[in-house]
């Protein structure tokens, strides 16, 4: 079964609106494989915008929203919820990102609440996971990822299952310059494949996209993405600049 190819840019708190619009128009512009599927992550307040340059050009662009309130509406003064992200035309959304988890402390079962919402409103999950440097030299890498499998994720049904994507981000990687090997994100993505089919079915883990994120970039893209079970990536700094964006999407 073929599985989607995906490139996702980050872009976290960065860019006013007219750099977000030039940023976009810029990608969109270029010459990039209509076979990989596109994503782009901009602040909240840009989503409409993006949207809407994305709804008047192309079918392998799409937008996600870089969190998500797992509470459907009310008193809850500046969370964003799924119903309202799913209004703007958004596709997408990071749920799980290391950079929520450690400073706005999100749990395991907040996590899941979140994936649980994104699904109600028709919104794919981008389920991050990824060990801290400590949990990799000691060792523990494939049981921390495991566990976040099991808490946030391993509670769906394998037709909603189905419907999601799994970043693997290992916490070193990010914003950091130093990105794991081909052999060490390779091991972990067969590995989190492995666990979904002995959960679920071969079927089932071969029909989710699975993303390497941690400091990809222009130059080690094409190895990472040749790699068996990686199926894209989730793109953080280097999403940020077009001609790299574009470098990446075209390295499959
Ligand atoms: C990220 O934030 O998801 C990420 C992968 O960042 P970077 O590419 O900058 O390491």
């Amino acid at each position: 079964m073929q599985r989607k190819k995906i490139v996702a840019g980050n872009w976290k708190m960065n860019k006013t609106l007219p750099e977000a619009e030039a940023l976009v128009k810029e990608v969109m512009q270029a010459e990039t494989k209509a076979s990989v599927t596109k994503i782009f992550f901009p602040p909240f307040p840009f989503l409409v915008t993006v949207n809407n340059h994305l709804h008047n050009n192309s079918r392998d662009f799409f937008c996600g929203a870089q969190n998500c309130s797992d509470k459907e509406s009310g008193a809850y003064t500046g969370e964003v919820a799924t119903p309202a992200i799913a209004s703007t035309g958004t596709s997408y959304v990071l749920v799980g990102h290391s950079e929520r988890r450690t400073l706005f402390h999100e749990t395991a079962a907040l996590l899941k609440n979140k994936i649980d919402s994104c699904l109600q409103h028709m919104l794919i999950p981008v389920y991050c996971i990824g060990e801290v440097l400590q949990e990799r030299e000691a060792n523990k890498h494939f049981s921390v990822v495991e566990r976040q499998l099991e808490e946030s994720l391993f509670h769906l049904s394998a037709e909603a299952i189905r419907k999601c994507v799994v970043a693997y981000e290992p916490v070193w990687a990010i914003g950091t310059g130093k990105t794991a090997t081909a052999e060490e994100a390779g091991e972990m993505h067969s590995f989190i494949r492995e666990r979904i089919a002995h959960k679920y079915n071969k079927e089932t883990a071969d029909s989710i996209s699975i993303l390497y994120g941690g400091s990809c970039n222009a130059q080690n893209a094409k190895e990472l993405f040749g790699t068996k079970d990686i199926d894209g990536g989730l793109i953080g700094g280097a999403s940020l600049k077009a001609a790299d964006f574009v470098t990446i999407i075209n390295s499959f």
